[in-house]
């Protein structure tokens, strides 16, 4: 069983390398914003609190996230190993995902980093907007929501820094590329 947390900025790539990285090693896919992006297309009362944060690019509180996450991990207690996308957004998700981990004697072996820079970011996600209609991908929220990552996410990278779990990868180029760089790094970990 092998646990991974996926890194990075909005556009980085996470989405998409998870779908793949769930099929080659049969993990379980854990997108929180996914997860808010079904419960809003059902209407439940969660999906609409999530909406109002997620339409201006804000976070949804700590306590929303958390509930959901440990509610699918709970759900799913046979899998081959979970990568969590999108999940921890804070340095308090993340204290969350370690004693919620820990409680269930699971270890989160690797937080895969992927490193894009932000023209990058901007246009893949403008691009993104365009193609899905995603509705937080216009360019005031997708530079908001750059700026969360900054503020809220990126000193996440420190926390793991020091627990050693970090492995960054260049997420810039074709994506098959960068997929083989990201099996590198886990098949080390296997
Ligand atoms: P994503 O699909 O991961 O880009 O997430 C889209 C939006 O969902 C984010 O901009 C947040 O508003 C919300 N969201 C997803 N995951 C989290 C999280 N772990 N903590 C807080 N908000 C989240």
């Amino acid at each position: 069983m092998l646990n991974i947390v996926i890194f990075g900025p909005p556009g980085a790539g996470k989405g998409t390398h998870s779908i793949r990285i769930t099929e080659k090693y049969k993990m379980m896919h854990i997108s929180t914003g996914d997860i808010f992006r079904e419960k809003i297309a059902k209407q439940t009362p969660l999906g609409m609190e999530a909406k109002s944060y997620m339409d201006q690019g804000q976070l949804v509180p700590d306590e929303l996230v958390v509930k959901v996450l440990v509610s699918v991990v709970e759900r799913n207690p046979d899998v081959n190993g979970f990568i969590f996308d999108g999940f921890p957004r804070t340095i308090n998700q993340a204290q969350k995902l370690d004693e919620t981990l820990k409680e269930k004697n699971i270890p989160l072996d690797l937080v895969l980093s992927l490193d894009v820079n932000k023209e990058e970011l901007i246009n893949r996600l403008v691009k993104r907007g365009i193609d899905s209609g995603r509705s937080d991908d216009t360019f005031e929220v997708i530079n908001h929501r750059i700026q969360v990552y900054e503020n809220q996410t990126q000193p996440l990278l420190e926390y793991y820094q020091k627990q050693n779990k970090i492995e960054t990868v260049h997420g810039i180029g074709s994506i098959d590329d960068i997929f083989a760089d990201i099996c590198k790094v886990i098949d080390k970990h296997i």
